[in-house]
């Protein structure tokens, strides 16, 4: 193993070949219970601080604000609305796309944060800040945000 400081850039060797990089990738806690509900009821879960009077999406397991442990469970809406959007021309080749996709970040009234996902069965015209929106799921649900397919406008 050569430990040291390089004080000679001739020193420098170039050395080809894989190197194995293994990891896994957890939600944490509050993560895989509130992906779970996603696949398994298809609903949105919040925590809630009862003091701070906040609820927090994604879930958090401690208030940012004062540190209490959460653990209060909450179900959203089922309706949230536009914060803010934009246009995706390009995919993440850099290919154009034949249509522009539609990525807004959804609220819900009285949450702390949202979710950024796509907007679909929407016109590139109809799409504002503060459109209503809910989510349309997938059939077979596996746990990732992949189980919503989108926002679209809500249909009451
Ligand atoms: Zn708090």
């Amino acid at each position: 193993m050569l430990v040291g400081k390089i004080d000679r850039v001739g020193r420098i060797r170039t050395l080809h070949g894989d190197m194995g990089v293994w990891h896994k990738y957890t939600f944490g806690l509050a993560g895989e219970r509130f992906f779970r509900a996603l696949a398994e009821k298809g609903v949105l879960l919040a925590t809630r601080c009862e003091t701070c009077r906040k609820t927090y999406l994604p879930p958090k397991i401690y208030c940012p604000t004062c540190f209490a442990e959460l653990t209060v469970w909450v179900e959203l809406p089922p309706r949230g609305y536009v914060e803010t959007y934009t246009f995706l021309y390009e995919d993440l080749e850099e290919n154009r796309l034949t249509e522009p996709v539609a990525v807004a970040f959804v609220t819900f009234p009285g949450v702390e944060g949202g979710i950024i996902h796509r907007l679909g069965e929407v016109r590139p015209e109809e799409v504002c800040s503060g459109l209503e929106v809910e989510a349309v799921l997938a059939a077979e649900r596996s746990g990732g945000l992949q189980d919503i397919l989108y926002f679209r406008p809500s249909r009451e």
